[in-house]
């Protein structure tokens, strides 16, 4: 810890004293505070925990106020992992902290008890907003300053061969009022095959999941799913190398229903087990008894990469930068979150519904993966799509090109349909200002929501880029015009 902290007996009182000394905190908080105490005594001699303010599968964090040696008063937030994390996880938490942390937007850490399996960080506090809180009331200037921000704190940590892979606003702290930003929680970081976290090497090992190309329980696995309303079907076909090389003869311009024939042809000439479910609404027995293939996916499904949510076994920093790509569409279009989604494949319709399937099709190919689509969904235009969400123009997400096999669904259904869909990603459109009324567009006007330069759009199409090694890296993306005078 920093050598300005010392340990006081002025905290080392009894624990029920010390919290009853607040107000307005449940008995709940109480006696998780009166447990922490217990769990790790030695927390007493330095801090007096004052409340909860975090809760998460893999911790709880509190706010601690410790007295300094020149009498003075400072907070903390202290982590408390969960007793069964990992020893490697926990020490390669620490270890991004310590090396990566307490600049470019990276919260930086004080220090570290252990007893036990007991441990808690203790990091600066920095008050912060919830986005879901202020979403609403945000201008343009301070989106924009926020994904410049978050985008600086994940050039730095890429620089340090760190990958995120919990990327969302939960994680990045903004205080509004002093325009401070801080990203935390590397509970679910992994090193790039290059990583200077000597620790993250050692997490390598648990992702690197041997994967036999032609093993035949390693083939064709596939998962189908439908979402109720729009009655979309994907299918998630991990092709074998015969399956992906004639893949790449298919007409690769449009159309589910061609895909999907050629599928079957293939997957009836390579595979001894012929799987039936292709194209029903179930997932047949033939792909329930295949080996799932293992990849990593920890994180968020609505901030999930379509790379993660297709499993696909090369994963780098670029999956933080889709990341930061939904948050910078739910900022523009003043939704959060943006995607909701109770599975992968539902987040993966989800963003096919955006991005369009034929280029989420395309993409996914030139990193490995076939996904079939049942219906064809047109490619959205960002601009019109946040503007419409902001209530700033009538219902009119159009599709950027006209779909144009025969059997799909007419331009004004394609329309219909995207309209309808976009506002289902997000149910929490309660939480947002969306009323046209006057008042609310000139209130929305002085924070420059009329006035989105295009670049911003254009930056968003960047990040949101399905395929990575497309996708802008967190650094290209400081260098776009949208940044020009910061
Ligand atoms: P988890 O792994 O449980 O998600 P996090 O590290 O993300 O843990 O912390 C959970 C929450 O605690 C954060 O979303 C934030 O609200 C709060 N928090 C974490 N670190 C700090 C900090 N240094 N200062 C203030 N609040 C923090
Ligand atoms: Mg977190
Ligand atoms: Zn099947």
């Amino acid at each position: 810890m920093d050598s300005s902290v010392v340990c006081t007996d002025t905290f080392a009182t009894d624990a029920g004293v010390k919290s009853g000394h607040k107000k307005n905190i449940s008995r709940d908080v109480e006696s998780d505070i009166e447990s922490l105490y217990k769990a790790v005594p030695q927390i007493a001699k330095t801090f007096r925990i004052i409340d909860k303010i975090g809760e998460g599968t893999f911790s709880s964090v509190y706010l601690g106020e410790a007295r300094l040696r020149d009498g003075s008063r400072e907070m903390f937030a202290l982590k408390h992992l969960i007793p069964t994390s990992h020893p490697t996880r926990i020490a390669a938490e620490l270890q991004c902290l310590t090396v990566a942390g307490g600049r470019e937007n990276v919260m930086g850490v004080e220090y570290c008890f252990r007893k036990e399996d007991h441990v808690v960080i203790v990091m600066p506090y920095m008050e912060h907003q919830a986005i879901v809180d202020i979403i609403g009331s945000l201008s343009f200037e301070e989106v924009r300053l926020y994904i410049y921000h978050l985008l600086k704190a994940l050039k730095h940590i890429h620089q340090f061969g760190i990958i995120h892979r919990d990327i969302k606003p939960n994680n990045f702290l903004y205080n509004r009022k002093a325009k401070t930003f801080a990203l935390v929680d590397f509970g679910l970081a992994q090193g790039t095959a290059d990583t200077q976290i000597e620790l993250l090497k050692d997490l390598v090992g648990f992702r690197k999941a041997p994967r036999s190309v032609f093993s035949e329980k390693n083939l064709n696995s596939c998962i189908s799913t439908c979402t109720t309303k729009q009655e979309t079907k994907t299918q998630l076909v991990k092709p074998t190398k015969t399956v992906a090389l004639s893949s790449r003869r298919l007409p690769t311009a449009r159309g589910g229903p061609t895909t999907v024939r050629n599928q079957k042809v293939q997957r009836g000439v390579h595979q001894p087990l012929t799987c039936n479910c292709f194209q029903t609404d179930r997932v047949c027995n033939v792909c329930l008894s295949r080996k799932q293939q293992v990849a990593p996916r920890a994180g968020t499904p609505g901030f999930r990469a379509p790379e993660v949510l297709t499993k696909c076994p090369n994963q780098g920093t670029a999956i933080d930068v889709w990341s930061a790509g939904v948050i910078f569409l739910s900022l523009l279009s003043g939704r959060y979150p943006f995607f909701k989604a109770s599975d992968d494949m539902v987040a993966l319709v989800q963003i096919m519904t955006i991005r369009g399937s034929r280029e989420t099709v395309q993409a996914a190919k030139a990193f490995g993966k076939t996904v079939v689509c049942s219906r064809e969904l047109p490619r959205l235009d960002l601009k019109v799509l946040c503007e419409t969400l902001r209530g700033r123009r009538a219902d009119e997400v159009k599709p950027i090109d006209k779909p144009k096999l025969e059997c799909e669904a007419s331009d004004e259904q394609a329309q219909k349909q995207a309209c309808e869909a976009s506002p289902q990603l997000s149910k929490s459109q309660d939480k947002t200002p969306k009323d046209s009324s006057r008042q609310n567009c000139q209130v929305r006007d002085e924070q420059g929501w009329d006035t989105v330069p295009d670049e911003a759009y254009d930056l968003l199409d960047h990040l949101l880029d399905i395929n990575p090694t497309s996708r802008l890296t967190a650094a290209q993306a400081l260098q776009h015009p949208l940044f020009k005078h910061l």
